[in-house]
């Protein structure tokens, strides 16, 4: 705001533009109707360009979900993925292309770390999945839905403490009134557990939730399905969360992905309910989705029941979730994985980002 006002625009005119691009997700000049015209060209020249373009939409026909693939400007790709739920529409957001953390069960991992998304682009997928559910009004009606994202979950492709750089910026602009405007409790950045980025955000000021994938309470095991554990002990990351979750009055959020046969027996709920009893946090179980390549299987139904039921004998919440956007490869640790080099999309295929193609 205070750079628009350096560089002479009027403090009425800062507003609408702030208003026009984050509320009402106009980025289009021509749609800037109640700005003048010389600024609205200005803008869209200079000021208002997200670097990525929907390259596909796919839209899945169990859930209504919607997976999002991003061209970077240096060809790279990226996926994002709208999720309607009863009470809020939430998005998942990616913060690297590739991660390195390389979790075994995972498809995002198996890419490795191509590069870090910059600030822009990742405001910029919540930016340009509003325009395209402004400009699709049937998704909406049939969701019952506003053109408003009202949740953000960093749980797409990346660690996402390992992009603090880009990521707290992107953080704020979230959370500002005049930038998208969400309250904190609706913005979850979600870590394997990585303690100093943890550090880092806590420090930034930036409160939002906290979601920790946990996997297995076994030290050896969580190593070898999650390499990050070699770094950073589980005990201290969640004595860490145990501070912040008392300093902030909140909870945290546990992940715990159901492998079929590999972390899903009783011997497991019962140590992880030993780890996790008295501490502030809400667990969510997440049976693990099929990923070609990666040899793990989804857990019994039966078994997910015991589990859980098991889990609630230590007093914790926990909540069964079934990861949405199974059938267009959108669920947790789906996103993409085919090999990417720059320059690897072509632009001329890459369509504007108000355009819709449908899946
Ligand atoms: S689960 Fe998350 S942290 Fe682990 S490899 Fe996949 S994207 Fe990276």
């Amino acid at each position: 705001m205070s750079w628009l006002e350096h560089i002479g625009v009027s403090g009425v005119h800062a507003k609408r533009i702030f208003a026009q691009v984050y509320r009402e997700a106009c980025l289009e000049w021509q749609e800037g109707t109640n700005l003048p015209l010389k600024l609205r060209r200005h803008w869209t020249e200079s000021w208002c360009k997200i670097p990525l373009q929907v390259s596909r939409v796919l839209t899945s026909n169990y859930d209504g979900s919607v997976k999002f693939v991003f061209a970077l400007e240096d060809g790279y790709e990226i996926e994002s993925v709208l999720m309607p739920e009863t009470s809020r529409t939430t998005v998942c957001l990616s913060t690297q292309v590739g991660c390195r953390q390389g979790c075994r069960f995972c498809h995002t991992g198996r890419m490795g770390l191509l590069r870090q998304l910059t600030t822009e682009e990742i405001v910029g997928q919540v930016m340009a999945i509003e325009a395209w559910m402004r400009r699709h009004p049937d998704w909406n009606d049939s969701h019952h839905r506003g053109s408003r994202v009202s949740n953000v979950v960093f749980m797409g492709m990346g660690e996402p403490l390992d992009n603090l750089e880009a990521l707290i910026p992107a953080l704020k602009i979230m959370l500002d009134p005049w930038g998208l405007g969400l309250a904190p409790r609706r913005v979850t950045v979600s870590t394997a557990g990585h303690l100093d980025g943890l550090r880092q955000l806590v420090d930034s000021g930036v409160h939002t939730a906290i979601a920790l994938s946990l996997h297995s309470p076994f030290r050896q095991e969580r190593s070898r399905l999650m390499p990050i554990n070699k770094r950073f002990d589980l005990d201290d990351v969640l004595d860490f969360l145990d501070q912040v979750t008392r300093e902030q009055n909140r909870h945290c959020l546990v992940q715990y992905t159901l492998i079929g046969g590999k972390n899903d027996t009783l011997d497991h709920a019962r140590a992880l309910g030993e780890l996790l009893q008295g501490r502030a946090v809400k667990v969510n179980l997440i049976p693990f989705n099929p990923v070609d390549s990666v040899a793990f299987v989804p857990p019994e139904p039966l078994m997910v029941q015991k589990f859980r039921d098991t889990l609630s004998n230590y007093g914790l919440r926990i909540m069964v979730r079934y990861s949405k956007g199974q059938d267009i490869a959108a669920a947790c640790g789906q996103l993409i994985r085919k090999k990417q080099t720059r320059k690897s999309v072509s632009k001329a295929a890459a369509t504007q980002v108000s355009s819709y193609v449908s899946g």
